[in-house]
């Protein structure tokens, strides 16, 4: 048995077409459906339907052999003791840096200067403004880290950033780039040497899949 951890929403209507490609079908739509284990037309494999958040985790202590988390969720994480063979270029987007479009950016941005950064990020916002040489306030969030700036919580936000229309609605501009996001196919260590003869081959077809769609864009 394989079991593959994903979250729905956007990585799941994205990994749909490579488990298809891999000859994966789920028989319930979890959109839909309230079980959090889906059953496949593959009688060796499942599905669990977690938080992102929680997926490295269940890959981590082996509830899931297998899962598929975005680049930001496995940062924050720290994805110890976590095989991450594949980049899916799946659910891509940025994580930026974003102020008040008043806000004074690149006068803030200075070793030494003191900065509110209000964020889910914890991990990802330290390490780049660490990077800068400069002194954080980190207010931690767990959504809607657009209003934080307008309402002066903090100075800037750090937050996932795609077409940028949620940012413009609040009167927010992308101040800096931080990095690209992606979602990566990981892979529990002790699994993939316990069940290689099932777990390569979708490895392989996951990263045959992937080329060939990048191929044709
Ligand atoms: P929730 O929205 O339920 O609080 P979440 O934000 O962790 O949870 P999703 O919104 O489904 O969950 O995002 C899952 C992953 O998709 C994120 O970890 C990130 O890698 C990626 N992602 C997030 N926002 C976007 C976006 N606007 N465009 C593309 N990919 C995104
Ligand atoms: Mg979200």
């Amino acid at each position: 048995m394989i079991t593959i951890a994903l979250s729905k929403g956007r990585i799941f209507q994205e990994t749909a077409p490579l488990l298809e490609a891999a000859g994966i079908r789920a028989n319930d739509d979890p959109e839909k459906s309230r079980k959090l284990i889906i059953s496949t037309n593959r009688p060796d494999v499942r599905l669990l339907i977690l938080r992102a958040t929680d997926v490295p985790t269940y890959v981590e202590h082996g509830a899931a052999d297998v899962g598929i988390a975005g680049r930001d969720v496995l940062i924050e994480h720290g994805g110890a003791n976590i095989y991450q063979p594949l980049d899916l270029g799946i659910a891509r987007c940025q994580m930026m840096v974003a102020a008040h479009a008043a806000f004074d950016y690149t006068r803030a941005v200075r070793p030494g200067g003191r900065l509110r950064v209000a964020t889910k990020y914890t991990r990802i916002a330290s390490d780049y403004f660490a990077g800068l040489g400069m002194h954080i306030d980190l207010i931690k969030l767990y959504g809607s880290m657009e209003l934080a700036p307008l309402v002066q919580l903090s100075e800037v936000i750090v937050d996932l950033v795609s077409s940028g229309a949620t940012l413009k609605a609040n009167s927010l501009v992308s101040v800096a780039h931080i990095m690209d996001i992606s979602s990566m196919l990981i892979v529990n260590q002790a699994a993939l040497k316990l069940k290689r003869k099932e777990i390569q081959p979708l490895i392989d077809t996951f990263a045959r899949t992937v080329e060939s769609l990048n191929a044709n864009t």
